[in-house]
């Protein structure tokens, strides 16, 4: 019996996607050949991680190289070669061009099967003085060293864009004591999410020193003597001794584009779920890729590690002949923004909004664990679902401790189909330091099942319109040291243990729109009253949620 041929597999690009996926097809095929080939010094390092480097957290750079070369070739026995870029692919001869940057050459390499994972490359817009040396993006460690040896001696610093690498780096500039200012085009930070929960990121960053110019963009750099004027549209000019741009990423595909792959109009490249390109030899993953939306249904891309990380499996797999299919992605993520961890996981309700899908949303403001143990902390957690049903269409939470775990079994939840009455259900674990006997999943679901029950009727915070107060009577259930602090214009103010008492003072003509600090309260106090004959609603997650949407100008904004 004759041996079947050896498959010889090159990969192109040797960080998240590409050195994942050589480990898998090692780990099924023994005797495969494996070139991996990646245009850098280094292969199997922790972007995510390059951040904390700079700010001082992970102090030690060698942790960031999660495998070495030696230490990958030992382990896998592949064929890795750094500071090699492949500069052509040649589909009919299934041959890929190499160029060698450390012994300055090009040469050849056949393929049976060849992987894509480039990534993305940061944006860098074509404005005057973009190349100036104190500009900086930030994709890999020779990236990260410059910026931190420019942190060394750096007073006060730009950072453009206000997206996850944005909000971390003003973190860890912050962190080295910098002074720092972040310009952001929109009008909130964290663009995936709502803008009541970027706004309780405003706040915090305000409360750490940062400024902020928001619905603003940069126009242009000038040298002024060593430092650089930050020219913004709005004719605003910041002076700073460095720019950190994380204005978003594009993917770095033009290898892909000159081989005739199918590409999307922004440059990623098309893959089945089989993560094959058009090309049935060539197979793509990570930040290169379009991929399905999961929730909403589409094409979309997500330049996160997680995705490129299950990608590059699934194209291993495939690769070796195991059949196996990426079911797409639902944007679930997470930041830690100084005391503030802020995630999310789905669609957000700006976005169902946009596409016209029906939904309804709560939110609530539960404890990370029992309130009675020290150091609860309280979360603001929102829920989109689809009525009647209740099928979960995305979440999204700010808070301290626990904001984590919670996006996380949300978004389990999501891919599982379950609805806002699973959550009402479901079994998880408690003792008083971790959780509470309901959990804030719970809690989650009662709220959200009262209201696709009928038990209730809620408005969400944004759609308190000033006008309310002509056609509702607004009703503050807190205590008046609570409304001391503040209130919505036009209520009347009867705290929740003496409502009973003092159904009287509510008029019975127009219909009565309750609050209270976080929506508990209201809820408790409308059930009462609409038991008592009056036409009554409750504004979801109280007057704390009316607050931030306010500011923030309504929860669409
Ligand atoms: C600062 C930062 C923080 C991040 N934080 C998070 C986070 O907290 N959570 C998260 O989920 N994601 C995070 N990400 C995103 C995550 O790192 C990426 O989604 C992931 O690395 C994508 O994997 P990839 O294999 O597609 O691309 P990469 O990991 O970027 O690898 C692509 C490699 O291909 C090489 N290459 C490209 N073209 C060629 C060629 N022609 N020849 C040879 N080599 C080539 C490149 O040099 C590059 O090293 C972060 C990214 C950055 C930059």
């Amino acid at each position: 019996m004759s041996a079947s041929p050896v498959r010889k597999i090159v990969i192109v690009g040797g960080v998240a996607g590409g050195a994942t996926a050589a480990a898998r097809i090692r780990r099924l095929d023994e005797h495969a050949e494996i070139v991996l080939i990646e245009r850098g010094p280094d292969i199997a390092f922790a972007n995510c991680g390059l951040p904390y480097h700079i700010g001082g957290e992970i102090e030690d750079r060698d942790a960031l190289r999660v495998q070495t070369v030696a230490g990958m070739k030992a382990r896998y026995n592949l064929d890795i070669r750094t500071r090699s870029e492949v500069v052509a692919i040649d589909r009919q001869r299934r041959v890929v061009r190499v160029t060698d940057h450390a012994g300055g050459r090009t040469y050849e390499e056949s393929y049976d099967t060849l992987l894509l994972s480039p990534g993305a490359a940061p944006i860098r817009p074509p404005l005057p003085g973009v190349e100036h040396p104190a500009v900086f993006t930030l994709r890999n460690l020779q990236d990260m060293d410059r910026i931190r040896d420019a942190t060394n001696s750096a007073r006060t610093a730009v950072v453009v864009g206000g997206g996850f690498i944005g909000l971390e780096m003003v973190e860890n500039l912050h962190r080295r004591g910098v002074s720092v200012t972040l310009v952001e085009l929109l009008p909130q930070v964290l663009p995936p999410m709502d803008a009541e929960f970027a706004e309780r990121l405003r706040r915090e960053l305000v409360a750490h020193g940062v400024t902020l110019h928001l619905g603003d963009a940069v126009a242009g750099f000038e040298d002024r003597a060593g430092r650089l004027g930050v020219q913004l549209r709005s004719n605003a000019v910041l002076e700073a001794d460095l720019v950190i741009l994380a204005v978003g990423v594009r993917p770095d595909t033009q290898l892909a584009r000159d081989a005739g792959l199918e590409l999307n109009q922004r440059g990623g490249i098309i893959v089945d779920e089989h993560m094959r390109t058009s090309d049935p030899h060539i197979y793509a993953v990570g930040d290169a890729v379009e991929i399905s939306d999961a929730v909403l249904g589409g094409p979309t891309m997500l330049p996160l590690a997680g995705p490129a990380n299950r990608q590059a499996r699934i194209a291993a797999d495939n690769i070796c002949g195991r059949p196996s299919t990426f079911r797409g992605v639902q944007g679930t993520a997470i930041v830690r923004v100084f005391g503030l961890t802020a995630a999310c996981t789905g669609a957000s309700e700006k976005t169902l909004r946009q596409r016209g899908v029906a939904y309804e949303s709560i939110t609530v403001f539960p404890k990370s664990h029992a309130g009675y143990f020290p150091g609860a902390a309280q979360m603001m957690l929102k829920l989109l679902f689809a009525p009647p049903e209740g099928r979960i269409l995305g979440a999204q939470i700010v808070g301290g401790e626990g904001v984590d775990k919670r996006i996380d079994v949300l978004a389990l939840a999501i891919q599982a189909g379950l609805t806002t009455f699973d959550l009402e259900q479901a079994e998880l674990a408690y003792a008083p330091q971790y959780g509470s006997a309901k959990d804030p999943i719970n809690i989650a679901g009662f709220v959200a099942g009262n209201k696709l029950r009928g038990d209730v009727h809620c408005l969400g915070p944004a759609e308190v319109e000033p006008q309310l107060a002509q056609q509702y009577t607004l009703l503050d259930v807190r205590n008046p040291d609570e409304v001391a602090a503040g209130t919505i214009p036009g209520s009347i103010n009867i705290p929740l243990p003496l409502l009973r008492r003092r159904l009287d003072e509510i008029p019975r003509d127009k219909p009565v729109l309750v609050f209270c600090a976080v929506g508990q309260r209201g809820y408790y106090a409308c059930r009462c009253l609409s038991q008592h004959g009056y036409s009554c609603s409750s504004i979801c997650g109280g007057y704390a949620a009316y607050d931030l949407a306010r500011t923030a100008g309504g929860a669409g904004a």
